[in-house]
This record gives structure tokens, C-alpha cells and sequence, in this order.
């Protein structure tokens, strides 16, 4: 089997003679022509890019420039604000399914903004994050408990947990598969899990994938459809008890990205603008980016319209599955 140690090597490198399936070691073939290529596997199904960037610069890739240090912050104030403000959401519609209160994982935490809802409604949280500057923020702010690793390597107890959630965490990782193992033995008998995911089947992302917010390069390395990533979590252990695609925090503003990135130039560039890093400053301060701005103060209505269609005429451009462990039969 291919491991992620033996694919490294940036999107730039040049290509290998025949890549197999950085999960299942099968035979892939390009379904998108870059840069950056990204293939499709004969067997499983899954769908990342053809190279990813190897551990060390992935792992750094999330410190300092993706969460500002001292707050964990990746927006300006107001839409770091409101991002806050829907995790509530989040946590509804996890409480209507699992009442609690129990011990929740949240993996990939970010700021622990939802660990921080759970613990006050009496749950034991714990959250797990590969950047330690958004772990130290999650711990100082928060006031919730953060682990700074990876998940597989952090000797958490068997059946310990009544949830278990990924929110835009497992697109990220060379393994989702090993990370869902991990959860797999870590989930109590009847607990929950959750996972959250980029709908890379959308209209938007199968036209023109390579100026779509969902690529997120080099970010994100695997794409997932709903056969995609239900076939990967069946193969796993678990159950699909529910699932939606409609996000308030993400499917909107995703819809409304993709459609200014039909305009001309570098796609992305009102999302990379909101960030607080040194890009986003710079792009905040380029008349292009207030063009971008202008376009969508008129896009949104169009843009939330567009998005809540997914509400009846799936896929949308956000997908999101609830999970049990499948019973032994
Ligand atoms: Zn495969």
C-alpha cells in the first residue's frame, strides 16, 4: 500500500510514472487536469490530488499564518464574529441526536469555539489540533481542554466518547481513512459521529474545480462526494444514520465565492482578503478586491438562493453525514 510518507513532494513536482490511491493503493487515473492534477481511484472511489505536500510542511502550513497567534482567529473581527455565532448551530443540531450530556471529541478543533458551547451545557470536551497556536488560544480562551498532535497518535482510551466530530477537518488529511479507525475504536457503543465535508459533487465544483473555493489548494487533499465519503465510512465500521446539505456557516458564502470567481484573476481573492494574515492585508489593500466586495453585496441574495436549493435538489456544495457504529452482525 502507498503511504503518504512515500507520495510526497509538492504540487509542483514533477509528475510520477503511475500513482496509486494514497488510501487503498489502487490503480488512479487523472479526473482533473491541473496544476493541480488531481485523480480518482479505480477501486475506492476517492477522489485527492495527485501529490501532497509532505508532513512537515503540511503540519506547518496551519500555525502562525492559518490562526493568528493570541486569539486563533483566521477572520477579520466581524466574520470571525459571526462564524463564532453559528457553531451553535453545530451544536443543535448534534444535541438533537445525541442529548448528552457525555464526553464529545471534536477533531481539528480550530478555536474550540464548539467545545466551549458543549462544556457549558455540562458535556466533558476535548478537542485535538495539529496547530498549537490555535490549541494554546482554544486552552487560554476557551477554557477546553486541547490535545496538539495527531489524532492516531495520541493514546486516547477505547469507547471513551459519546460524539465524535470532524468539521471541515477530514479533507485535510493524507489518512482519513486511519483517522476514522482511530474514531471508530474511540466512539462509545450507540455514541454519534459526526463529519462535515466539502460536496465536491456540486454543479460548481465538477464545472470549473480548479477556481473553486472547495479546492482549497494545498489545503485540502482529498474531494469527496456523498458516495465517496459513505463508502469510505461504511468500509470503516460505521452506520449513515442522517445526513444534510445545506450549511448556514458554509454553503452561502461558498456558493457566493464561486460565483466572483467566475470574474477574472487569481479565484478566491474576497475569501483570502477576510483573513488576518499579511495576505489578506495586502489584498485588503488592492481596488480589485473592493470590485470583489461591490460584486457580492449583489450576489448574496442570489448566492443564499442558490445555496438553499440544496435543501431540495441535492448535492449542495456541503455535506454533512451522522454515524453509528455498525452493529457486529
Ligand atoms: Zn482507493
Amino acid at each position: 500500500m502507498t503511504t503518504a510518507s512515500e507520495v510526497t513532494g509538492t504540487s509542483t513536482a514533477k509528475r510520477p510514472a503511475a500513482v496509486s490511491c494514497h488510501v487503498c493503493g489502487a490503480e488512479t487515473s487523472i479526473a482533473v487536469h491541473g496544476p493541480p492534477a488531481i485523480v480518482r481511484c479505480s477501486a475506492c472511489g476517492l477522489t485527492a490530488l495527485e501529490a501532497f505536500p509532505g508532513d512537515s510542511e503540511r503540519v506547518a502550513s496551519y500555525q502562525e499564518d492559518y490562526y493568528s497567534a493570541g486569539t486563533g482567529a483566521r477572520f477579520l473581527g466581524p466574520f470571525e464574529w459571526v462564524t463564532s455565532l453559528l457553531r451553535t448551530l453545530r451544536l443543535q443540531s448534534i444535541l438533537r441526536r445525541a442529548p448528552g450530556p457525555g464526553a464529545v471529541l471534536d477533531v481539528g478543533c480550530g478555536r474550540g469555539d464548539l467545545l466551549e458551547l458543549f462544556q457549558r451545557r455540562g458535556w466533558r470536551a476535548l478537542g485535538t489540533q495539529v496547530s498549537a497556536t490555535a490549541a494554546r488560544a482554544a486552552r487560554e480562551l476557551r477554557g477546553v481542554e486541547v490535545l496538539c498532535g495527531e489524532l492516531p497518535d495520541l493514546g486516547l482510551s477505547p469507547a471513551s466518547f459519546d460524539v465524535i466530530a470532524f468539521f471541515h477537518v477530514l479533507e485535510h488529511l493524507p489518512r482519513p481513512d486511519l483517522y476514522l479507525q482511530c474514531a471508530h475504536a474511540l466512539l462509545a457503543p450507540g455514541g454519534l459521529l459526526v463529519v462535515e465535508v466539502p460536496d465536491c459533487s456540486s454543479l460548481a465544483f465538477r464545472l470549473l474545480p480548479l477556481r473553486n473555493l472547495c479546492l482549497d489548494h494545498p489545503n485540502h487533499l482529498f474531494f469527496f462526494t456523498p458516495r465517496s465519503l459513505r463508502g469510505l465510512l461504511e468500509r470503516v465500521g460505521f452506520h449513515v444514520v442522517g445526513e444534510s446539505r445545506f450549511s448556514l456557516e458554509h454553503s452561502p458564502y461558498t456558493a457566493l465565492q464561486n460565483l466572483l470567481n467566475l470574474l477574472p484573476g487569481a479565484p478566491n481573492r474576497l475569501y483570502r482578503s477576510l483573513m488576518r494574515n499579511a495576505e489578506g492585508r495586502r489584498l485588503r489593500r488592492s481596488p480589485w478586491t473592493w470590485v470583489h466586495g461591490l460584486a457580492a453585496l449583489c450576489l448574496a441574495l442570489p448566492a443564499l438562493l442558490a445555496s438553499l436549493l440544496a435543501v431540495l435538489l441535492p448535492p449542495g456544495n456541503t455535506l454533512r453525514f451522522y454515524c453509528r457504529k455498525r452493529l457486529p452482525s
